[in-house]
C-alpha cells in the first residue's frame, strides 16, 4: 500500500461543486504534434468538465487509489514548516501538486520524505521541485506534457489582445456606468501590422504563433534550436539567434521557456533597456523568468505599455506583490492551464502515470522529467540540473 499526498487548491468560495456553465465539453482526438491524449486504463474517477483541481475534486483519483489499496491524503495548506503538507510529507510515497498551487519540493523537504519515490506534476512545469535533489535521492519526477498547452496558448492570445486594445480599463469604465470614449481609447491600438515575438517556440509558443498568424502580424521567434524550414515558411517566421535581437524589433513579446537556472530573470533591466518604448510583454511560463522589480520599473517608465500573464513567485502571490497593483497590467492568478478543459486532460494523465507507476510499467518518456538519478525523457530536453 502506498500513500499518495495530493496538494490541491482550495474549493470555490461559494462551495463545491460549482454550478457549471456548460453541460458538455468539446472532444479533441489528439495533440497538434501527434502525441496521443492521456490514456488511463479503466474508468476515470470524474466527469470531464468537473472541477477536479480543487480539494473536493481530488483529481478524481480516489476511486482508483482506494480500489487498489492505496491511501489518498488531500491537503491545501502547503507553505511553511507547520503546514499540513509538511506534517504529512514523512509518510508520502507519492506527492502530487499542480503548478497553479505548487507544493514547493525543496531539497530540505525531499530530505523530510524518506519514502518519496514519485513527484508528479498534475500539469506542466516541474520547476517547483528541486530536480537535482530529486535525482540525487532517486525520486522520479513526471508531468503531463501537452495536457494544457493549448489552454495556455489561448490565454496568451487573449492577453495580447486585451493589452493592445486596452480592453480591461475599457471594461471597467463600462462596468462602473461610465462612457468616456477618450479614456477608453487613448491607449488602444490594433494588433494588425505589429511585430510579435515568441521566446521559446515549443508546444505553447508554436501554438501561439499559429493562432496569431491570421491577425496579419509579423511573427518572430527565438530558441536554441531552429524550427523546421517548412514551419518557418508556413508562418513566415523571422528567426533570431538571441532574445536580445528579438526584443529590439518586436512590439509584443511573449516568453514561453521553462524555468531553470539560466533562464531565471531573463527579463531584467538590461533586457528591458533594449525593448521598443511601448512594447508589451506577456509571460505565462513562470514568474521568475522576469525580474519582479525590473518589470515594475519598465511599466512605470513607459518602456512597457503593458505586462500580462498569470505566473508569479511565490504562488500564491502575496497581497502586496507589486504586479497586482501596477498600472497597465493584465495579470490573473495562475489559471491559464487550469481551465476545466485542461483539468480533464491533466487529471487523466495523472491517473495514467500513477497506474504505470504502481503496476511497474514504464512511464511514457514524454511525461518523464527525472528518472533513474538523472534528467530523463522530455525533462532532458527541457531542464538543466544545477
Ligand atoms: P516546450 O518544452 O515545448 O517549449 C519550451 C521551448 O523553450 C522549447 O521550444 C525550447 O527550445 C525553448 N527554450 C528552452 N530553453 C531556452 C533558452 N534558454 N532560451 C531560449 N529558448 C529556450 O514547453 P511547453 O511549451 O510545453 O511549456 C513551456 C513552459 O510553459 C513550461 O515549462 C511551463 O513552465 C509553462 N507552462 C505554464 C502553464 C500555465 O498554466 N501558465 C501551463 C503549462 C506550461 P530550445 O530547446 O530549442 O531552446
Amino acid at each position: 500500500m502506498a500513500t499518495v499526498l495530493c496538494v490541491l487548491f482550495p474549493d470555490p468560495a461559494s462551495g463545491y461543486p460549482p454550478e457549471y456553465a456548460r453541460n458538455d465539453m468539446p472532444v479533441i482526438t489528439g495533440y497538434p504534434n501527434g502525441q496521443t491524449l492521456p490514456s488511463p486504463r479503466g474508468p476515470l474517477g470524474f466527469r470531464p468538465g468537473d472541477l477536479v483541481g480543487s480539494v473536493s475534486g481530488e483529481l478524481g483519483l480516489r476511486p482508483y487509489l482506494e480500489a487498489n489499496g492505496h491511501k489518498l491524503i488531500v491537503v491545501s495548506d502547503k507553505d511553511g514548516d507547520s503546514s499540513e503538507f509538511e506534517r504529512r510529507l514523512p509518510e508520502a510515497d507519492v506527492v502530487i501538486s499542480q503548478p497553479f498551487w505548487p507544493a514547493y519540493l525543496t531539497a530540505e523537504r525531499i530530505a523530510k520524505a524518506p519514502n518519496l519515490k514519485l513527484a508528479l506534476t498534475a500539469g506542466i512545469g516541474s520547476d517547483h521541485v528541486d530536480l537535482s535533489a530529486a535525482a540525487h535521492r532517486g525520486v522520479t519526477v513526471a508531468e503531463v506534457t501537452f495536457s494544457n498547452c493549448i489552454s495556455v496558448a489561448e490565454h496568451v492570445v487573449m492577453t495580447v489582445l486585451s493589452l493592445v486594445r486596452n480592453y480591461l480599463p475599457a471594461h471597467e469604465i463600462a462596468d462602473s456606468g461610465g462612457w468616456n470614449i477618450a479614456d477608453c481609447v487613448s491607449r488602444s491600438y490594433d494588433l494588425e501590422g505589429m511585430h510579435f515575438g515568441i521566446i521559446g517556440a515549443g508546444r505553447i509558443g508554436l501554438a501561439v504563433l499559429r493562432r496569431l498568424k491570421p491577425f496579419d502580424v509579423h511573427l518572430h521567434y527565438h530558441q536554441r534550436h531552429r524550427l523546421p524550414t517548412d514551419v518557418e515558411t508556413e508562418l513566415n517566421l523571422t528567426f533570431h539567434p538571441t532574445p536580445q535581437s528579438l526584443v529590439q524589433v518586436c512590439d509584443v513579446v511573449s516568453v514561453q521557456t521553462p524555468l531553470y537556472a539560466s533562464t531565471e530573470n531573463m527579463f531584467d533591466d538590461r533586457m528591458f533597456s533594449l525593448m521598443k518604448r511601448g512594447a508589451y510583454l506577456i509571460n505565462t511560463a513562470r514568474g521568475k523568468l522576469c525580474d519582479r522589480d525590473a518589470v515594475l520599473r519598465a511599466i512605470q517608465s513607459g518602456k512597457l505599455a503593458g505586462y500580462g500573464g498569470d505566473v508569479w513567485f511565490p504562488q500564491p502571490a502575496p497581497a502586496d506583490h507589486p504586479w497586482r497593483s501596477m498600472p497597465h497590467q493584465g495579470m490573473t492568478p495562475h489559471i491559464s492551464g487550469a481551465s476545466l478543459s485542461g483539468q480533464a486532460r491533466y487529471a487523466a494523465g495523472t491517473l495514467e502515470i500513477l497506474q504505470d507507476f504502481f503496476e511497474g510499467k514504464p512511464i511514457r518518456p514524454e511525461y518523464l522529467i527525472v528518472d533513474g538519478g538523472n534528467l530523463a525523457g522530455v525533462g532532458a530536453a527541457s531542464y538543466r540540473l544545477t
